[in-house]
């Protein structure tokens, strides 16, 4: 039986080659959206979870957070950023999982994490949601549950107004453009120790909002956990 499992994923990579979502190279079999050789030279983060780490320090001054982490530097134009649009625009869907997944192995790793009790992603609004298919932030989440055995929540955290793309814009703009358009809608669980996560952070206006509304409607304590961080 897997002889012909393996002889019909061989067939299909034939009939209908899978293409490298950074170099546009085949795909073997045994690789997933990404190829090897881009995947060894994908931009993984120095940095160690906790509030030195630069998601963190983005928030500083700004919301009360545990820690923070991120797994790959993002950089316009880089193989980071082809991967992160691959994520969101072309179908990465065991990508996005299997990204969260790893970073949930590299934080079981690090000496300062400290256990989160829920994970929460970041909404998309669901029009967005429905357009695209699927949420990156949704999955990268489920990922990591898979390897922090810790659970998803993605209905507690509700995104009200519809926002317009952000990537052209400034910190204040970004601000009235998120702003009061989450709000925390959690039961009486007990959230201590929250990890909000999201697919990119960027200003952390978009966290921030997230964080705010969290600890208004019962949330103790959160960190912040995004797959990549712009540098
Ligand atoms: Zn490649």
């Amino acid at each position: 039986m897997g002889f012909v499992k393996v002889a019909l994923e061989d067939w299909l990579d034939f009939a209908f080659p899978r293409l490298c979502a950074c170099c546009s190279d085949n795909l073997l079999r045994t690789e997933m959206e990404i190829c090897w050789s881009c995947y060894a030279n994908l931009p993984f983060s120095v940095h160690g979870y906790g509030m030195e780490n630069p998601v963190a320090k983005s928030l500083w001054g700004r919301t009360p957070l545990v820690g923070g982490y991120f797994l790959l530097n993002y950089k316009a134009k880089s193989e980071a950023s082809k991967m992160m649009k691959a994520l969101k625009y072309d179908g990465g869907v065991m990508m996005a999982e299997k990204l969260g997944e790893l970073m949930g192995e590299e934080l079981l790793k690090d000496p300062n994490y400290r256990p989160f009790s829920h994970l929460v992603p970041v909404p998309m609004h669901p029009k967005k949601e429905k357009k695209r298919g699927y949420n990156p932030a949704y999955l990268i989440a489920l990922g990591m549950s898979k390897s922090l055995k810790v659970p998803v929540n993605e209905k507690v955290l509700i995104k009200s107004k519809m926002t317009a793309t952000q990537t052209k814009k400034n910190r204040l703009d970004r601000w009235y453009q998120t702003s009061h358009s989450f709000e925390f809608v959690g039961c009486d669980d007990h959230w201590d120790h929250v990890a909000l996560v999201d697919d990119v952070v960027t200003t952390g206006a978009t966290a921030e909002r997230c964080l705010r509304s969290m600890y208004v409607n019962g949330v103790v304590s959160a960190s912040l956990v995004s797959l990549a961080y712009t540098v």
